[in-house]
């Protein structure tokens, strides 16, 4: 099917597509998917679908005592595996109805397999008799299953081989979930790969290397998820959302992502290769055009000053933040350093980190935020340390979170203070405070850092002078609704319209379903935004947006409208939002956020947004 052919809305796989790896001489057909443009540009390359490589396991024995232990783990591994195949499932809907006779049976047989069968009887089996890890357990039950089909008679070879296959693949899932460990093999992947994968945690992107990795696309996950966040982060190419894909993928066959119109085609047409390529080189082009203007002012055409600062998860993000033109971080995202390691990072560690990066922002401001674990940022590490449960409570972004889980944990807050403090010797830094919802969480979070202050000065350590100011995001209605109080108690605001709309809206901001209904333009969001601005500049608190709205130049006249002056976002959306300022008046921005705020439906504010115009600088 050709790219201009696609209709909107999926093409499914060919029917020979029942598997991961269709046979090597099966013919190249076109197909398109249709997901969420979550990062611009546009990525060709070999494909890399993420649950081809069987996760290693090296054999592992267990003792006697352990041998319950490793069973409930592999029957938590189980249930996550249907978990994650019930969701598939469902998103079936969203295929045209030849792709969903094609992959409901697959994935039913999925389900069967990780009910009583022979696969998971057996696994159950060898750790039980042979005291062996969960892992090992299934793997080698898996090539037994697989041997044993391989060699019974009277079937025709294809069926018999696609059914084995069918074991392992089930198996490899099973594997992923006991390992935990899903993308391991990402260093290894050949240069300029695409990674087209079921489903990507913030874990996993943020063990994406961009220098390695052309682009990324998965079939599931939402716009302002945070999988969503560090993709862009990492300016790379990349689509979620697009369902079907993960059926589809054949490691190695061609892939394109264009995180511009939000679609992934593989085996792309001559036509379409070319259109690609010729994408890619315009969006080249823009980037070096935008990169110009890096060491011009932010200030609108009127006069009136802009912060602009970066969002940084990563150590790799700040050279692009340097090549952007922000002035300082203005939402450095910690929790990122406490993923993708065993033990939690002690405070040499963390001030270690967070002192490199207050030197490499040269006297630029750092706000840091402390850890916000919670939702869908996983950290196996707080698991290991026994601070959160290994699986998440049923409704995880009403749950022990932010600043919730550091106040009942006050060692790990602790730790994290008194690291900030001793990294703010080295040049400005902020220390924000996540999901605060009440005055008595900052009055708390204040007192455990006097207490840290204390601590360190009896250890005669070099404390910052004045001390950091304690800000909160307002990232709930709650704390939007309440911000006349909260900032009297805190030093500065920064609004989270990530969680914000999520929160007010009751729309998970990564799960691809409700996407469509995830919108920071709703009214109700609009007016919490403004509530909580016009608080913060009648205290005379600094105040900045550091939610993905900030990145995009659309929404720059509103935001200036409403009395904003400072903005963190993706470095590589500094330049564009730079662009944007410069050509827009105050005064301008301002009636324009009258007329919206007048509006109620989220159609006209759209419209309104969407025809007021921005001239070139
Ligand atoms: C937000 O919620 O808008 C925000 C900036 O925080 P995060 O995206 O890390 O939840
Ligand atoms: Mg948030």
């Amino acid at each position: 099917m050709s790219r201009t052919e696609a209709p909107p809305g999926i093409h499914g796989p060919a029917p020979e597509a029942r598997v991961n790896r269709r046979p090597a001489a099966a013919p190249a057909v076109e197909r398109q998917f249709r997901g969420i443009p979550i990062s611009p540009g546009i990525a060709i390359g070999p494909a890399y679908g993420s649950s081809e490589p069987p996760a290693v396991v090296t054999r592992q024995k267990i003792t006697a005592a352990d041998a319950e232990a490793e069973g409930a783990r592999l029957d938590v591994a189980i249930a996550q595996s249907r978990k994650q195949l019930g969701k598939l499932r469902a998103r079936l809907a969203f295929l045209p109805e030849d792709s969903q006779a094609e992959i409901g049976p697959l994935i039913d047989a999925y389900l069967h397999m990780l009910g009583p069968s022979r696969l998971i009887r057996g696994a159950h089996r060898r750790i039980a008799e042979g005291l062996v890890t969960a892992e090992t357990a299934v793997n080698e039950e898996a090539d037994a299953i697989g041997v044993a089909i391989l060699a019974t008679p009277g079937d025709e070879g294809t069926g018999r081989r696609r059914r084995a296959e069918e074991v392992h693949e089930i198996a490899r899932r099973v594997l992923r979930n006991l390992t935990r460990q899903p993308f391991q093999s990402f260093a290894n992947l050949p240069q300029g790969a695409v990674l087209l994968a079921e489903e990507l945690r913030p874990a996993d992107a943020a063990l994406i290397d961009p220098a390695r990795i052309a682009g990324v696309a998965a079939a599931e996950g939402g716009r302002e998820g945070h999988a969503a966040v560090m993709l862009r982060a990492l300016g790379l190419p990349a689509v979620l959302g697009a369902a079907g894909l993960t059926e589809a993928v054949r490691t190695g066959q061609t892939a394109i992502v264009d995180g511009t119109t939000g679609t992934v085609t593989l085996d792309p047409s001559p036509a379409s290769l070319a259109a690609a390529r010729r994408g890619f080189a315009a969006f080249a082009r823009e980037r070096a055009r935008l990169g110009r203007l890096r060491r011009l002012a932010a200030e609108t055409a009127d006069g009136q000053g802009v912060e602009l600062q970066a969002n940084l998860e990563l150590p790799r993000e700040l050279p692009l933040i340097a090549n952007a033109g922000a002035a300082g971080i203005g939402l450095l995202r910690s929790e990122f350093l406490f993923m993708n390691r065993e033990k939690l990072p002690d405070e040499d560690v963390q001030a270690e980190y967070y002192r490199g990066v207050v030197e490499a922002m040269e006297g630029d401001p750092v706000t840091i935020r402390v850890l916000d674990w919670g939702g869908e940022k996983e950290i196996e590490a707080l698991a290991a340390a026994s601070i959160v449960p290994e699986f998440a409570d049923a409704n995880p972004a009403l749950g022990m979170r932010g600043i919730r889980l550091l106040l009942c944990h006050t060692e790990l807050f602790e730790t994290q203070l008194a690291a900030i403090l001793r990294a703010g010797v080295a040049g400005p830094v902020r220390i924000l405070l996540p999901m605060v919802t009440t005055l008595a969480e900052v009055r708390a979070a204040r007192e455990v850092l006097e207490r840290v202050v204390r601590r360190l000065r009896r250890r005669g350590e070099r404390l910052p002078e004045p001390l950091p100011p304690l800000g909160i995001m307002i990232e709930t209605p709650g704390a939007a609704l309440a911000a006349d109080a909260f900032a009297l108690e805190s030093d500065f605001f920064a609004i989270g319209t990530n969680d914000l709309a999520m929160y007010t809206l009751a729309v998970d901001r990564s799960t691809a379903e409700v996407a469509p209904l995830y919108d920071p333009l709703h009214p109700a969001v609009l007016r919490l935004v403004q509530f909580a601005t016009e608080a913060a500049l009648r205290m005379r608190r600094p105040v900045s947006v550091c939610g993905e709205m900030a990145a995009n130049p659309r929404f720059t006249p509103l935001l200036l409208g409403l009395g904003l002056r400072s903005f963190s976002m993706n470095a590589s959306a500094v330049p564009r939002v730079k662009q944007a300022i410069r050509a827009l008046r105050a005064d301008d921005c301002a009636r324009l956020a009258h007329h919206i705020m007048e509006r109620a439906d989220p159609e006209q504010i759209r419209a309104l947004i969407e025809t007021f115009p921005v001239p070139s600088p």
